[in-house]
């Protein structure tokens, strides 16, 4: 047969061929032919096979010598009647070809099924003279397929199921727990300790340490139940129970002491504290969002008390999750348009000696339209749950820079900003903030930057190098909140710093209690031979001003010289200068 002889069975038309030479062409279709990844078999118009390709051979078994000569019969299997035959044969004579699902037997007597296409091929005088049959073992389509879908439910990393998986199992298991009104216990568990092993040594350890956590659950999980890696090092578990709280707690309590152990990671030692929070259906909600909602609130809750531990949801904390979801919300669409809600607040720092204002520090205020004025307590700590609090502090030091620009540079008290931890961990931020004074044209030393001891614990180096570049450049920085936390020392002897501000905490019972006297007395001492200028934070009374001056403290802030105010109203307190 001659290729450019072809008719198609479908409609007639003769099959146009590239103007090869006949030699070429036929060398094509043959290796065409046989390579084809679909059995191929060619029959005369009798039916008899004339050729078969090696796919034939692979999906039926048979060689070609075997079926050569014979009919198509030998691959039929007992799945069908006589009427399916004579259709199939009416619609080839009828259009030319006939598709669709057939059963199969191979020559090892095994029934398969096939997609097969029956095409028949026409002379010039529009006699039939071949049956050209291409097809495809379903079985094979439909095990690739399978593969397929496992491969795409599987996380890379660890071998455990992913997210897909979970999206995928959750609704049939839920439908499972409601038909045989069984208990599901939906678990979230946080590995702990990667942000802080990826920045440390970075996101190589950080996969072994995930891979190490993702092998010690996979040992304590049962096989009925469902374990994910959802993202990161947070992993999902669903445990189908007929049980009570109680035993489901001993197994996740296992989970804890399993994790919470000192993993070595090729040649580093690292020890986490995961965190567990868990939902039950029917309890705590009846759908795939509710539970998994449910279940992150309470490892919120579990991680917020330290971690180490199993948290169950309960309402309470579900009336909080509501509202930090809220702020959450609000406050990133404040941010994302030119805030209206946000405002500066200044609070006056003043010499003890002479009760003059010396400087100032910016507090964020924000007065919601939906939730009215919420304390910066509150949603600054929501905020560093997320980069919220990057655009934050930007927006509070930009507006800043704009406000003390306005000010008249004789009567420009230094005024200080907070910045989160977060922030200082930006690798642009040094630059950021320099070229934000620059476009204010406002020198660095107009400013004071506020710190907590927390921006040093993940990094110091990286701290370090930020704060003297900062430092280089004339910025003052300011330790807050000392005397809470560690108040390590090691970092007033490193860290380079100008002001250490003495938290609240340490001189509320100044008057009373001889024990902070005599903190205070020693703290007063080593900063002066440190070399640290000293502010005392938190002062409401005639009683603590004189008692602390007596003391030698020389700078103060609190509500006794002024509360946090608007910049007018700062301005005018400029203006008069001495207070209280
Ligand atoms: P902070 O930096 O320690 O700020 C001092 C807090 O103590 C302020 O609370 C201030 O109003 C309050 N305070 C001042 N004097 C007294 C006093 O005599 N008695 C009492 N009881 N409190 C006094 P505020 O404004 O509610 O701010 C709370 C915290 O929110 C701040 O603590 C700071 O950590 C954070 N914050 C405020 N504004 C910003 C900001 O712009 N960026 C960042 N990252 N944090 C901010
Ligand atoms: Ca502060
Ligand atoms: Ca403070």
């Amino acid at each position: 047969m001659k290729m450019n002889e072809l008719h198609c069975g479908c409609c007639a038309a003769a099959l146009t061929v590239h103007p090869l030479t006949d030699c070429l062409a036929n060398r094509m279709c043959e290796s065409l032919f046989q390579h084809n990844a679909e059995g191929i078999m060619l029959t005369d118009a009798a039916a008899i096979i004339l050729r078969v390709n090696q796919a034939f051979s692979c999906i039926t078994g048979f060689t070609a010598a075997e079926v050569l000569g014979k009919t198509p019969a030998i691959l039929r299997s007992s799945h069908h009647d006589a009427s399916f035959y004579q259709q199939m044969w009416a619609a080839i004579s009828t259009t030319g070809s006939w598709q669709g699902r057939i059963w199969n037997r191979r020559k090892d007597n095994s029934v398969y099924q096939q997609w097969l296409k029956i095409t028949a091929i026409y002379n010039e005088q529009k006699q039939i003279t071949h049956y050209l049959s291409v097809f495809q073992d379903l079985s094979i389509v439909r095990l690739h397929d399978q593969q397929r879908r496992k491969l795409l439910t599987l996380d890379n990393l660890t071998g455990l199921g992913n997210r897909e998986l979970l999206v995928s199992r959750f609704p049939q298991i839920l439908a499972q727990c409601r038909a045989l009104n069984l208990m599901l216990h939906v678990v979230w568990i946080d590995g702990g300790q990667l942000t802080q092993v990826n920045q440390q040594h970075g996101l190589k350890y950080g996969d072994l340490l995930i891979k190490a956590q993702a092998q010690t659950l996979k040992a304590a999980v049962s096989p009925e139940q469902t374990l994910v890696r959802l993202y990161a090092d947070d992993y999902v578990v669903l445990a189908v129970s007929a049980c009570t709280d109680a035993a489901v707690e001993t197994q996740l309590q296992g989970f804890i002491d399993g994790l919470s152990q000192s993993y070595l990671l090729d040649d580093i030692q690292v020890s986490t504290t995961p965190a567990i929070g868990v939902a039950r259906y029917p309890l705590d909600g009846d759908s795939e969002e509710l539970l998994l909602q449910a279940a992150e609130t309470a490892l919120f809750h579990a991680k917020k008390q330290g971690g180490g531990r199993v948290c169950f949801y309960n309402a309470r904390q579900a009336a909080a999750s509501v509202r930090r979801h809220q702020i959450k919300h609000l406050l990133s669409a404040e941010l994302s348009a030119v805030p209206s809600e946000l405002s500066l607040y200044f609070q006056a720092k003043v010499v003890m000696q002479s009760r003059k204002i010396c400087g100032a520090e910016v507090l964020l205020r924000w007065c919601s339209a939906q939730l009215g004025w919420v304390s910066p307590a509150e949603f600054i700590a929501i905020a560093e749950e997320s980069r919220l609090i990057i655009h934050l502090d930007r927006w509070v030091i930009n507006e800043l820079c704009r406000v003390v620009q306005l000010l008249p540079e004789q009567r420009r008290p230094l005024i200080s900003f907070n910045v989160s931890a977060r922030q200082l961990s930006e690798a642009d931020f040094a630059d950021w903030l320099l070229n934000c004074l620059q476009r204010h044209n406002l020198p660095a030393a107009a400013l004071e930057m506020e710190v907590t001891e927390s921006a040093f614990i993940d990094n110091p180096a990286q701290a370090m190098q930020l704060l003297s570049r900062l430092r280089q450049q004339g910025l003052r920085i300011a330790l807050d909140d000392f005397g809470t936390g560690y108040s390590s020392l090691v970092y007033l002897k490193n860290m380079p710093l100008d002001t250490v501000k003495i938290d609240r905490s340490v001189i509320f019972d100044v008057t009373s209690n001889y024990k902070s006297q005599c903190i205070l007395k020693r703290l007063h001492a080593m900063l002066q031979d440190l070399q640290l200028a000293m502010v005392v934070e938190g002062v409401e009374t005639e009683v603590q001003h004189q008692l602390l001056h007596n003391m030698g403290c020389e700078v103060a802030q609190g509500f006794f010289y002024g509360k946090p105010m608007p910049v007018e109203q700062f301005c005018q307190l400029l203006q008069g200068s001495r207070l209280c």
